[in-house]
């Protein structure tokens, strides 16, 4: 038995920052959705509200029951402040605000939604230091989509949870069989093992008890990160607004805990009915028994940390982190302009994905909130997301998962070559690569099928819990004393999928006026099921020259995504923003780079990149 990992420092495995107070007291979060209502003057008639509109950066988005009045959106990049700006210099526009009506369902009024930049990032200054505005998961823009259903259920293997937290008791898992006067009758009620546990177990207690109370802070803010009450008017929201948190305490009150006692957490979760397991911890040893009982829980999707030493994963493991299983997801810190956090950990073959994991707010001991940099308030960001497709989506498979999560990212420089997928966790655009396929493609309801060609095996056969097998590749060996540090990393072990799909891209030919007008088709091919992501880029040059941007880079200009259930085509319409339209259209001919990405069940990335260029 190994100890999993010595405290960092005052807040266990993973984070690196001594807690700070998330205050002092931010303003009151202005009630917008991120969307505007504006009201055209008398007499604009619909040419010049259509050009108020262009000018601004805003499109259409709902009419409303007033006249002359209306719903827009920003198109990305543009700030809501800067819209009504906008639009308020415009005679055609009477008026412009904020809107507070759909706020109240769709945008949290949690009191510090505002230092939440991981969340929303408008370039507000969070713990002194301000960011890049979008810089962030895009989490109002999916929670237009779905704010998470009451049921999908998260657990927490960390240092318990602060159980009487107001911002995360309403969001506490309760174990049906033990409810009631069962939860306190000193029996075992469902028959699980564990007596009394109503709310989730305690393994690093001696003896373990039914209360995991955490005394160090570290799972309730792990907890708070992932899933804390959203839109309730206090403290922060978790990305899942209403998923169930399973407290499964496996790391004491300084922070460290035993293999053992993690893969009972494990197991735990996985009897509990979490689909989700939340892991920010780890160690440099490898544990066979670690990688069994993930193996061994392939329905699971784990989630976990890639550590704090500013290290390269591939070359100085990290475990679970660098474990080569298909329902491991391991992530890296991203900062506050989409850069890799400086204590983050990195691994191009085996970390897999960037999340916020700087000056993060969320939910600590005693009720209150706290700002923590690491890894550790990175990933529940990304588990956080998997419960919201989960409740989008209650039949997707881990694959499904992995796919959306991992195909959707936003490519980002500081994590090219640094990351598996280089690219930020984005939740909307993970929702949408979730979304089933439409009706053309009959999907069919796997359970009736007798026996569907299965998603990528785990492994060469079906685990047998009970009699671990010899697992292949290096880095299951033993354990002991260390392994060689420059090990290779293991190749091809057998069964994984480690090819990423065959990926064509065909453009249509248009003009760029009917580009303007309608968009551009693009054919999309991939040689297995896969999640794609196209993008219109313009080159830093032209996006200046066409006044796109002020500063010198590169702007996406349109995007879409698209998930193949299996082998095949599809096309796709890449619509300009409304932005890049209103600044295409006074130019004669643009080259455009067209970035496409796919990737496979198991994660596999494929790109192509093509040159575009549009003439009038
Ligand atoms: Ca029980
Ligand atoms: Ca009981
Ligand atoms: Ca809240």
């Amino acid at each position: 038995v190994r100890t999993l990992l010595a405290a960092l420092a005052v807040a266990a495995p993973f984070a690196v920052a001594p807690p700070a107070a998330v205050g002092p007291p931010l303003p009151a979060a202005p009630a917008d959705t991120g969307d505007l209502i504006v009201r055209y003057a008398p007499g604009a008639d619909a040419a010049q509200r259509a050009d108020a509109r262009r000018d601004a950066g805003v499109q259409r988005d709902e009419s409303l029951p007033l006249a002359r009045a209306e719903v827009v959106e920003p198109v990305a990049g543009v700030p809501v402040e800067e819209a009504v700006r906008r639009l308020e210099e415009d005679p055609a526009v009477q008026y412009a605000e904020p809107d507070v009506v759909r706020r109240a369902s769709l945008t949290p009024d949690d009191r510090y939604f505002r230092a939440q930049w991981g969340l929303d990032n408008t370039g507000q200054a969070v713990g002194g230091a301000s960011g890049t505005p979008d810089a962030d998961v895009d989490a109002p823009e999916a929670w237009d989509r779905t704010t998470g259903a009451d049921g999908v259920t998260v657990a927490i293997v960390d240092s318990g949870i602060d159980l009487d937290h107001p911002d995360l008791a309403p969001n506490l898992w309760q174990n049906p069989g033990e409810a009631g006067a069962a939860a306190s009758n000193g029996a075992d009620d469902d028959g699980n093992g564990f007596v009394d546990d109503a709310r989730g177990w305690d393994f690093a207690a001696t003896p373990d008890d039914a209360t995991p109370q955490d005394g160090d802070g570290h799972g309730t803010h792990v907890s708070g990160t992932a899933a804390a009450r959203g839109g309730d008017g206090i403290g922060v929201t978790g990305v899942a607004w209403r998923a169930r948190i399973v407290p499964v305490r496996a790391l004491g009150d300084d922070g460290s805990g035993t293999a053992s006692d993690v893969l009972r957490a494990y197991d735990y979760a996985r009897r509990a009915g979490a689909r989700v397991v939340n892991a920010s911890l780890g160690g440099s040893s490898p544990s066979r028994a670690e990688r069994d009982a993930i193996a061994a829980a392939p329905d699971v999707l784990f989630v976990v940390a890639a550590g704090n030493d500013g290290a390269d994963n591939d070359v100085l493991p990290a475990y679970p982190c660098n474990l080569d299983l298909p329902n491991v997801i391991c992530v890296a810190a991203s900062d506050r302009s989409d850069g890799l956090a400086d204590f983050s950990n990195r691994g191009a073959s085996t970390v897999d994905l960037g999340a916020p994991g700087v000056a993060i707010a969320s939910t600590w001991l005693g009720g209150d909130w706290v700002l923590l940099d690491g890894t550790s308030m990175a990933t529940p960001h990304v588990a956080g997301a998997a419960a919201l497709l989960l409740a989008r989506r209650p039949g997707a498979t881990v694959a499904d998962l992995r796919g959306a999560l991992l195909g959707s990212v936003d490519q980002r420089p500081g994590l090219a070559g640094r990351t598996v997928t280089g690219g930020r966790l984005n939740v909307a655009a993970a929702l949408d690569a979730i979304t089933p396929p439409p009706a053309a493609e009959p999907a069919p309801p796997r359970e009736s099928l007798p026996a569907p060609a299965p998603a990528p095996a785990p492994g060469p056969a079906p685990e047998q819990p009970s009699a671990p097998q010899p697992p292949p590749g290096p880095q299951a060996a033993p354990l002991g004393p260390a392994p060689a540090p420059a090990a290779p990393p293991p190749a091809t072990t057998a069964g994984i999928d480690r090819a990423g799909p065959t990926l064509t891209v065909r453009p249509a030919r248009r003009s760029l006026a009917l580009v303007l007008r309608r968009g551009l088709p693009v054919t999309l091919g991939c040689s297995e099921r896969c999640a794609l992501r196209a993008e219109l880029v313009a080159g830093a040059r032209d996006a200046r020259r066409l006044r796109l941007t002020t500063r010198s880079r590169s702007v996406g200009v349109a995007r879409a995504t698209r998930s193949l259930a299996r082998a095949g085509r599809a096309t796709v319409t890449l619509r300009l923003s409304a932005r890049a339209r209103s600044r295409l259209r006074r130019t004669r001919s643009v080259r455009l780079t067209l970035r496409v990405r796919a990737t496979d069940a198991a994660g596999n990335p494929s790109t192509r990149t093509v040159r575009v260029t549009l003439r009038r």
